[in-house]
């Protein structure tokens, strides 16, 4: 007794029993019924889901000697034919295998005659996506000036690779994936019609594994029937669908958990010596990864793509001990590792390598968990520094416009807003003495500082040449001058902001003297004004720095 072939023997035969492409068959029988048949029908979709099958039961419909209507008889002449793949008028050609223009001018000549027999002839030419350039142009030149009495059905998987000039003079019909519980329904029926008995969470694994194909579900029970005979076990389908043993999967798993770095090899070697196919081993640690993910976020049992797990029950305890993140970096490796298996000639040691790395990283938790506690520290740290930038600007050394309430006693310097040139401080300056901040780590800070503060005033400290502090000044020489560069750096807002970002990169409260290079090469000072009598005192990052490093690590200073 030979069970081969459910495809071709279950092959839906009338629209109602294509599965799962009710929006496909249903708008067909309507068309049927009212007579509005298009010229071109184009069906797209993944493979196996029904597009020849619903194609020829179209050309049946068309061509059944009992009329045109909603369903083919299956009875006459004309549909049995049809079904066999003998009907002159029924033509069927395979885009891939006959892609060049020669095909496609002889089905043009054929077309020209009319039916052989039926009412219609009905080319269908499967892979269309397949012809080359010429061959879609002789097609369009078809299709523009269709004769009448014939329907052409163009099925493709790939929709995208057909010229829209092609598409437009279509009618399209998108066949979608079919469900796993449309196609284990199915695969139940058949089942049942051929006296087969499989176990339903076999079944169950069939459907999934075909991935919305109902024709890869019928070969792989075909496979499984061949291998097992008319009672097939779940351990028969795990075996025809190399799904392997659970149990290795479960103590792989463990392993992991565990951090047993030497038992894995071990087990690796087992596999390998029992000729088991280790890319599907490593596909198996991804679902159970998975699943283990599904069951800590969703904090219930989803469903498993494999019908026998039982959930977080599968390992009991051990996946509590793991933290999301670790779930999700085992997930993330297992993944890639899959992926590189395929492409190397050692997959034994692509698996091998990621096991371990796994294992090795698990110990590497307390470290991650350090550099986060870090990462804490710093943000607090950035977080102090901004709300030292809010800070209003007014201070004892800024310009008496901007000072608001300023006590009388406090000498208000009117700024000096003339550009004077002052030779004892070029000369100061040329001795290029004292530490030149450019150089200072700390500019990257205030850098970064400005630009966040004034995206626009970043290219400005491109001029800066040479920044140092003088007493309670700043002195920034400037290159070259130019009046835009004068009135951006002269105005209030630009010195309040470069100010603040000295303040709060180099912790000094310091008035910006600006040295401009004229030409000539004499310098130009402004904004010079006599030091103030009240010396401030500058925030000491340095404090701020222990405070939130004591914070962070709830310690406390043991000895200064
Ligand atoms: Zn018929």
């Amino acid at each position: 007794m030979s069970y081969l072939v459910f495809a071709r023997k279950w092959r839906p035969q009338s629209f109602a029993e294509v599965v799962g492409q009710r929006h496909v068959t249903q708008t067909l029988m309507n068309a049927l019924a009212g007579d509005r048949i298009a010229h071109a029908y184009l069906f797209a979709g993944p493979r196996g889901i029904g597009k020849t099958s619903t194609a020829r039961i179209l050309a049946k419909a068309l061509n059944c000697e009992q009329g045109v209507s909603r369903e083919p008889c299956n009875s006459c002449s004309s549909c049995q034919d049809i079904g066999q793949g003998r009907h002159l008028d029924v033509i069927e050609v395979d885009g891939a295998s006959n892609r060049g223009i020669d095909e496609v001018r002889e089905l043009r000549d054929n077309v020209r005659f009319a039916p052989y027999r039926g009412r219609y002839k009905v080319i269908v030419i499967d892979e269309v996506h397949m012809l080359t350039e010429q061959a879609f142009n002789a097609l369009l030149k078809t299709l523009e000036e269709p004769p009448s009495r014939v329907v052409f059905i163009l099925a493709t998987t790939e929709p995208h690779k057909v010229p829209l000039t092609i598409l437009s003079r279509c009618q399209r019909f998108m066949f979608r994936r079919i469900s796993t519980a449309e196609i284990k329904e199915r695969l139940s029926l058949m089942a049942r019609e051929e006296g087969i008995e499989v176990d339903p969470c076999g079944l169950q694994l069939i459907a999934e594994s075909a991935e919305g194909s109902l024709r890869d579900a019928q070969s792989l029970l075909d496979q499984v029937v061949s291998f097992s005979g008319p009672r097939a076990s779940l351990e028969d389908v795990r075996t025809v669908l190399g799904l392997g043993d659970r149990e290795q999967v479960h103590r792989g798993m463990e392993l992991l958990l565990d951090g047993n770095a030497g038992d894995l090899l071990r087990l690796v070697e087992e596999l390998y010596g029992a000729g088991q196919d280790l890319r599907l081993y490593c596909q198996n640690l991804v679902e159970r990864c998975r699943e283990l993910m599904v069951d800590r976020i969703s904090g219930s049992s989803f469903p498993s793509l494999d019908p026998l797990s039982t959930g977080s029950d599968a390992l009991p305890g051990k996946a509590e001990s793991l933290t999301y993140p670790e779930l999700d970096r085992m997930f993330q490796i297992l993944m890639q590792t899959e992926m590189e298996m395929r492409r190397s000639p050692y997959p034994r040691f692509v698996l091998e390598m990621a096991l371990l790395r796994i294992v090795e990283g698990r110990r590497l938790t307390s470290l991650e968990e350090l550099w986060r506690r870090l990462r804490q520290m710093e943000e607090r740290l950035v977080a102090g520094r901004e709300r030292e930038w809010a800070r209003p600007a007014a201070s004892p050394t800024s310009s008496g416009a901007e000072v608001v309430g300023q006590e009388p006693s406090t000498p208000s310097p009117a700024p000096n807003r003339e550009r004077v040139p002052t030779r004892a401080m070029k000369e100061e300056a040329e001795g290029e003495g004292g530490p030149n901040w450019l150089q200072d780590p700390r500019w990257v800070d205030f850098k970064r500082l400005i630009r966040r503060e004034k995206v626009s005033l970043a290219p400005l400290l491109e001029y800066f040449s040479w920044v140092s502090p003088r007493g309670k000044n700043l002195l920034v020489r400037i290159q070259g001058s130019n009046s835009y560069l004068l009135e951006a750096l002269e105005d209030r807002n630009v010195r309040r902001i470069l100010e603040g970002g000295i303040r709060v990169a180099f912790g000094e409260e310091l008035r910006i003297q600006y040295e401009f290079d004229a030409q000539g090469g004499e310098r130009v000072a402004i904004g010079t004004e006599p030091e103030p009598a009240k010396p401030s005192s500058p925030p000491s990052p340095k404090g701020s720095l222990l405070e939130a490093a004591l914070e962070v690590f709830e310690g406390r200073v043991v000895s200064e």
